[in-house]
């Protein structure tokens, strides 16, 4: 079928018109920065102005302010299978993460270890290094992805995994993994940030314990969009909160000297929310109120096999390798596998082809389905095309390494 031919097809096509899209830009990078929604600037403006500028103080109250990590969780709480007091928008990704695996340790007393798996997103890596640093500690058993059931003995507090990598895109089994934790007799802690927006997550049909992701990537709240935390109804009351700040406790306006964690999942929020980076996301999460969400994850899957058909046509003979799954779950992007990667992801972006390359090699191209048609893909690839078939690529420029890739 043409691209023309499979955009015809697609029930949920009319959802580009809703987002900005740059002239001259083919954006495949969706999975690190979501595109901006038209109606966000108005929203934006909107709470600066009138919600700050007018009702200052006492928007806190008439604004709704007080109430947004809740009120925007539970927006986002249908992404991920959950309920809605069961999903907080706070924080950053890696914040929560500490917060949820010291909170998780806690709650597991007489068992000490965190297992996780060697090829989990850096920041996962590096925080539950810092945890296994801190006094109270706990002990890192990290392990290759074939060997994380047979990790989880009764000496595990968490199993602390990325659901979708965020290079190959692979998907580990939920259930079956937080089966495994359970049977241990350990809680699962999931990250979502490739996930959420992307693929289908049914936190609740898993059994998940605890899940943090992040706001800024498919979900489309803007750059450093805070991010949320998930912690199962049946675990709330008995899941300490890590960080004991005055916005988590019971009764922040009585200005109690002690602390009496609040109920539920707020108990988790440190400090005073973002307002303007919540009304951001808020926004967004209105998008995906209206959208049929299976059609989302179809659609994310489908652009997803007409890249890897188009490469494997197209490009045949230019040394690329797929570094995700051709058949199996994957994730609404594709890693490609080149030796000159790092000049030949710069040549695209030059070109208006926006991926990302992630070392030591791979190109990575993210297909967020909101906004991303057939048409795109097939005009990504023509550049892809031109730029191998005229070695433009090998240009000394292109080699020079900017601070972002
Ligand atoms: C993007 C991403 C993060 C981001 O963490 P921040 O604290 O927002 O920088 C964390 N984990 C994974 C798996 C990610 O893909």
């Amino acid at each position: 079928m043409t691209p023309e031919e499979l955009d015809r097809g697609d029930p949920i096509a009319a959802f580009a018109a809703r987002f900005h899209r740059p002239e001259g830009v083919i954006y495949l990078d969706g999975n690190s920065l979501g595109a901006m929604p038209l109606q966000t600037p108005a929203r934006l403006a909107k709470v600066v102005s009138e919600e700050w500028g007018e009702g200052l103080i006492r928007s806190w109250n008439r604004a709704g302010w007080l109430e947004a990590p809740l009120r925007v969780g539970a927006k986002l709480a249908p992404l991920v299978g959950a309920r809605a007091d069961e999903v907080m928008v706070c924080d950053s990704t890696s914040v929560n993460l500490f917060k949820l695996l010291a909170s998780g340790l806690r709650a597991r007393p007489g068992r000490a270890v965190v297992v996780t798996e060697e090829r989990n997103f850096p920041t996962d890596q590096y925080v539950v290094q810092g945890v296994a640093a801190m006094p109270a500690g706990c002990e890192l058993r990290v392990v290759p992805r074939e060997g994380l059931e047979i990790a989880l003995d009764d000496d595990v507090a968490v199993l602390a995994l990325t659901h979708v990598d965020y290079r190959s895109g692979e998907i580990h089994d939920m259930v079956g993994l937080t089966a495994a934790a359970h049977r241990a007799g350990a809680l699962a802690l999931w990250d979502l940030s490739h996930s959420t927006g992307a693929v289908a997550v049914d936190l609740t049909a898993a059994g998940a314990d605890l899940a943090v992701g992040c706001g800024y990537k498919y979900l489309n709240g803007g750059p450093g969009a805070p991010a949320y935390v998930f912690v199962a109804q049946h675990l709330q009351d008995a899941l300490p909160a890590t960080i004991q700040g005055w916005m988590g406790h019971a009764e922040p306006f009585a200005f109690d000297p002690d602390y009496v964690p609040a109920a539920g999942i707020r108990r988790h929020l440190a400090g005073t929310p973002p307002i303007l980076g919540l009304a951001a996301l808020e926004s967004a999460l209105d998008i995906w109120a209206e959208v049929d969400r299976e059609a989302v994850f179809a659609k994310g899957r489908a652009l997803g096999d007409y890249f890897i058909t188009l490469v494997e046509d197209r490009l045949h003979g230019f040394d690329f390798a797929l570094a995700s799954p051709r058949e199996g779950a994957r994730g609404s992007q594709v890693a490609l596998r080149h030796e000159m990667g790092y000049p030949i992801m710069r040549a695209l972006v030059e070109r208006g082809v926006i991926g990302d390359f992630r070392s030591p090699d791979i190109l990575r191209f993210g297909f967020a389905p909101l906004y991303t048609s057939f048409a795109d893909i097939h005009a990504a690839v023509e550049v892809l095309i031109e730029v191998m078939e005229s070695g433009a690529y090998r240009l000394p420029a292109y080699g020079a390494r900017v601070a972002v890739t």
